[in-house]
């Protein structure tokens, strides 16, 4: 079970990418084709890369997921947690599960779990308070060089730890073009805003027909300055990053889009070719990862992920602290596994592949960076760091009144040397 295995796991582990001929996936190629999901694949039909068919043939039911895979022990209360939060999984991601089970990272961000529907007292449905922010309907605003609009409540794939599975996949709806034209004429009131995020739901499970009305409504606002987009279809869906789609989001530059790849098992030959695809059209990508407990807790393998994703012209933008919200608690991890993790990037990788670690903090307190304590001690004249290494070093500021070089200043050790300046640094064995 997953969270034995995690607890045991390495970057090479079975656990990672489960039963392969190698036992896991070098850092220099991607995952090999998933054992339960290579034979469901082999089954596939002939129109495999084709996004239309992958939507239609997504697997919406228990039942429809047992149909797929007839080995499969539906988990504990999975039906109670599928009535409640919507199922769909894309052909395509279903054939990168390995193991039938919660051992497997795909798995588990995709196969309903009875523990969604036993939830402590705080989480909520909207802790990010989004609904509340929204001054016309879909639009929120709460920062305010910002404003996300909310163009479509389907996804490919319903994640079983979204933040917005309040909406997400209830009803699979996109915005009419009453709701755009309201949205732009909020934009165009308040020119303060340069930056308009849309998200949903996943945007580019839209017609490219619909979603270029969204697009060419915002681009309208001669104050918005950049457009991102949000969407998970490269990890779930990459047939979606179509020739058609990258040639009309070319014409609305500068257009960024944000990924969200929670595992190195998703960074799979066609996801790369969608990430690529999408990079050769100058569009910047980053990634936001979600912190998640027997999925991706593990630092050597986010160190993994994030190395993926840099190769692929990924950068890693954020790592979310999993979000208060209903049906997760069985994902979330401690603050201090984030910043444990964060501890063991520094260093290990370029500064390039380390994302921020942040929480989005509840009641819409906005997003918080959290950073492992590298300041020791200050004084006025030194301040004291510690590396990744675990050394302190002694750091001269700009030098004021306070000379502790004058005639009597006590020379000493330790802590207080270094903020004196006395010492340069402390190696971690003396400490
Ligand atoms: S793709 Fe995004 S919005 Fe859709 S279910 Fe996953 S996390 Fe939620």
């Amino acid at each position: 079970m997953a969270r034995a295995c995690v607890k045991n796991r390495s970057v090479n582990n079975s656990c990672y990418v489960s039963t392969t001929e190698k036992g896991g996936p070098s850092e220099d190629k991607p995952p090999p084709a998933a054992a339960a999901g290579r034979r469901y694949r082999a089954g596939g039909a002939s129109d495999w890369g084709d996004w239309h068919w992958q939507l239609r043939s997504r697997i919406r039911s228990i039942a429809g997921l047992k149909k797929r895979f007839p080995a499969l022990r539906v988990p504990d209360g999975a039906t109670n947690a599928a009535a409640r939060f919507p199922l769909a999984v894309t052909p395509y991601y279903a054939s990168l599960i390995h193991n039938l089970d919660s051992s497997d990272p795909i798995f588990s961000m995709c196969v309903p779990d009875g523990r969604e529907v036993h939830d402590p007292p705080f989480l909520e449905s909207d802790p990010l308070g989004e609904d509340g922010d929204m001054p016309v309907p879909g639009l929120v605003h709460r920062y305010s060089d910002r404003a996300l609009f909310l163009a479509t409540t389907m996804c490919a794939a319903y994640c079983r730890h979204c933040t917005r599975k309040r909406v997400a996949g209830l009803t699979e709806e996109r915005v009419t073009g009453p709701r755009i034209a309201q949205a732009t004429e909020y934009l165009s009131v308040h020119p303060e805003i340069k930056d308009v995020i849309i998200s949903g739901g996943d945007p580019f499970t839209m017609p490219t027909a619909a979603l270029e009305r969204v697009i060419r409504a915002i681009r309208g606002v001669p104050s918005v300055d950049v457009i991102r987009i949000g969407t998970r279809t490269p990890v779930v869906l990459p047939m979606r990053i179509t020739d058609e789609l990258v040639a009309m989001l070319k014409q609305y530059h500068p257009i960024y889009v944000n990924l969200h790849f929670n595992h190195p098992n998703e960074v799979t030959p066609d996801a790369a070719a969608a990430c690529e695809h999408l990079a050769d059209a100058g569009i910047p990508l980053g990634n936001q990862t979600v912190l998640l407990r027997g999925v991706n807790d593990h630092a050597p393998l986010l160190a993994d992920l994030f190395r993926r994703l840099v190769r692929v012209r990924v950068r890693p933008y954020y790592l979310f602290q999993c979000d208060l919200v209903r049906g997760v608690e069985h994902f979330r991890t401690p603050l201090s596994k984030g910043i444990e993790i964060m501890e063991y990037l520094r260093g290990r990788l370029s500064g390039l592949a380390i994302p921020t670690f942040v929480v989005d903090a509840p009641h819409g307190g906005g997003k918080i960076p959290i950073l492992p304590n590298y300041v020791v001690s200050t004084s006025p004249t030194h301040t004291v760091l510690r590396n990744f290494a675990g050394e302190m070093v002694s750091y001269p500021e700009p030098r004021g009144e306070f000379d502790p070089m004058q005639p009597g200043t006590r020379v000493d050790d330790g802590v207080w040397g270094l903020a004196c300046g006395m010492r340069n640094s402390m190696r971690k064995e003396s400490i």
